[in-house]
């Protein structure tokens, strides 16, 4: 019979966090304490279908604050650690780095000497069973010409941006951590994700948002980087399914075998809005003369693509979704939940924050 463990999960109020917690309190027995500081990223909201869930707890808390830490692994005493907390948008790293420097390297390592100290004074069965998991992108391997190989778990490091240099600083302290001090530990290093409760900032609930009311929808350079798309419940299952059956210091990629143009991207969503919603903006018969080409982002990777034959043999995880099926469900939540997306606009979300800290 499945035990039920205890998971702390860090950036449980993120995109995909708030995924892993939804799947976890509707589809298993495992119980959850969800460890996140609500920056701008941040939105309860998105948690509200299992917040009263009796095996659900939330802990307002910056993992860069080691006392805090130290007293939620003594008051939760979780089996397990789902770090997902992080500073995320590229376009951000570039306007202003500090926070994806103390966030993703300096907080990193905060919660691993917070995990391992807890860990070593663990007894019998509760301390060999002890994972940590760190929640990585694909984006630490660089970029891809046209004709290279896929990313595979071997493929060296090569980071572009202030952001996946720092997330890739942070799997190299995972890694030392589990190396010199056994800290059981497993990484896993993801593609681009898409899906519902994402923050409008992101390509593709952008691009719907600015569509709804007339507005540009702007493609960087020419919208030629390939990127491999993967359903964030897809990316949610693999997730908990690793930390529970994965084998320690492994580390696995994860992907969703669909690579596509970000100009494909952006025509499949305006054709699905298309048949959805048919435009009634002035001189608009179809979303695509929304597209706008503007220029590239800094530093800007071709393509990503990863191998994710190492997590289905395995593992025996592959996604349920395929980019057709995946984009469509998507696009429909975004129109059927306008009152999530408005409350991200019109900044009431963060109303959440001060309800948290007056209990
Ligand atoms: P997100 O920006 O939506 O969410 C990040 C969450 O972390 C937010 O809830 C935020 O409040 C919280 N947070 C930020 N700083 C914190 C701090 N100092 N202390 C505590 N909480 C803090 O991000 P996401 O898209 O859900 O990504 C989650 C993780 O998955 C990240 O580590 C990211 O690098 C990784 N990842 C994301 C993708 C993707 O496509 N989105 C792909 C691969 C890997």
């Amino acid at each position: 019979m499945m035990e039920n463990k205890k998971i702390l999960i860090t950036g449980g109020a993120g995109f995909i966090g708030s995924s892993v917690i939804r799947h976890t309190i509707n589809n298993t027995i495992h119980s959850i304490v969800n460890v996140d500081k609500l920056t701008y990223a941040g939105n309860l909201e998105s948690l509200e279908s299992i917040e009263h869930n009796e095996r659900y707890t939330f802990e307002q808390v910056d993992i860069c604050n080691a006392n805090e830490i130290k007293r939620v692994f003594n008051d939760h005493q979780p089996d397990i650690v789902i770090h997902l907390a992080a500073e995320s948008h590229v376009d951000r790293s570039i306007d202003n780095p500090d926070e994806f420097i103390q966030t993703n390297i300096v907080g990193t390592y905060t919660l691993l000497e917070e995990a391992r100290k807890y860990w070593s004074n663990l007894k019998g069965n509760q301390k060999d069973n002890f994972r940590f998991h760190h929640v990585s992108t694909d984006e630490v391997y660089g970029d891809l010409e046209e004709t290279d190989a896929l990313f595979t778990e071997d493929s060296p490091y090569a980071p572009s941006s202030p952001y996946s240099a720092a997330k890739a600083s942070s799997d190299h302290l995972v890694r030392a951590w589990q190396r010199t001090f056994k800290i059981p530990t497993l990484i896993t290093n993801c593609s681009n994700n898409y899906g519902p409760y994402q923050f409008p900032e992101k390509l593709i609930p952008l691009i719907i948002s600015n569509a709804l009311e007339g507005k540009e929808l702007p493609i960087y350079g020419n919208g030629k980087q390939i990127r491999d798309w993967l359903y964030v419940d897809d990316h949610a299952r693999a997730l908990l399914h690793v930390a529970l059956t994965g084998k320690v210091s492994e580390t696995y990629n994860i992907g969703g075998h669909n690579e596509l143009k970000n100009i494909e991207v952006v025509k499949t969503v305006c054709s699905i809005l298309d048949e959805l919603l048919p435009s009634k903006l002035n001189g608009i018969d179809k979303y695509e003369q929304l597209i706008t080409y503007v220029t590239d982002r800094a530093g800007h990777d071709v393509r990503y693509a990863i191998d994710a034959t190492k997590i289905a043999n395995q593992l025996n995880w592959r996604p349920d979704e395929t980019f057709e099926t995946g984009i469509k469900k998507t696009v429909r939540w975004y129109l059927y939940n306008q009152t999530w997306c408005n409350h991200i606009k019109d900044g009431s979300y963060q109303d959440e924050k001060l309800k948290v800290v007056k209990k």
